[in-house]
């Protein structure tokens, strides 16, 4: 069995793309970067989602050998022109504060109403093999945001992204009921054929 390594520590996004996977009938044993303690994280230093994913996709490809798939996702607001984007995770300044970042972006959209409050998570994920092919595949969740918070589901943006034709936002959705429309289960199908492609 092939193996193909996922560049996160999220366990949640190894289940979710292991579960695609085995659905597609694909013969791959995919593991987390968990199971290679020793290689570093790689600094995100590319401008869009695509050229983050490709950078970790290859670092991790190269240092184990095998072929490697990552993700990189985020919330692109239409009347910040696509901000916070590649700056999702540290918008209020420090990397991965989920509740500053969502009250800053509040704050600043206070005075916008409600029909110039689109959105979208978009999320770009890279298959890459230590020989230096790549692919690049992209998913987008729409919306629309709301002026509070609502729901005690997901994480980062959720509580505030109500998507297209839903009454709820993405915090309250089920797990499933997100994966099934999100940005990230989106690029994670299209990866399908991409993975029967080069490892099949
Ligand atoms: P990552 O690339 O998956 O680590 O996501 C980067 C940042 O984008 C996260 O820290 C969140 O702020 C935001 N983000 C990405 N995907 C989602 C989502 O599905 N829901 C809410 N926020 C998200």
């Amino acid at each position: 069995m092939k193996r193909l390594i996922l560049a996160t520590r999220n366990a949640h996004k190894v289940t979710e793309l292991r579960a695609i996977l085995a659905g597609a009938g694909l013969d791959v044993e995919l593991v987390g970067a968990d199971a290679y303690p020793e290689i570093p994280d790689v600094k995100e230093t590319g401008v869009t989602f695509a050229e983050n994913a490709l950078l970790k996709a290859h670092a991790l490809a190269r240092a184990t050998g095998h072929p490697a798939v990552a993700d990189d996702s985020g919330l692109c607001v239409d009347v910040l022109n696509g901000a916070p984007g590649i700056f999702s995770a540290r918008w209020a300044g420090r990397h991965g504060d989920d509740k500053a970042n969502l009250d800053l972006l509040l704050a600043q959209l206070s005075d916008i109403a409600d029909e110039h409050r689109g959105a979208h998570f978009a999320c770009a994920a890279a298959l890459a093999l230590p020989d230096g092919t790549e692919r690049v595949v992209e998913g987008r969740l729409e919306g629309t945001l709301r002026h509070e918070p609502a729901g005690s589901g997901g994480f980062g943006y959720d509580p505030v992204l109500q998507p297209l034709g839903e009454s709820r936002t993405c915090a309250q959705l089920t797990a499933e009921e997100k994966n099934a429309i999100s940005h990230r289960g989106e690029a994670f199908r299209a990866l399908v054929p991409v993975v029967r492609e080069l490892l099949g």
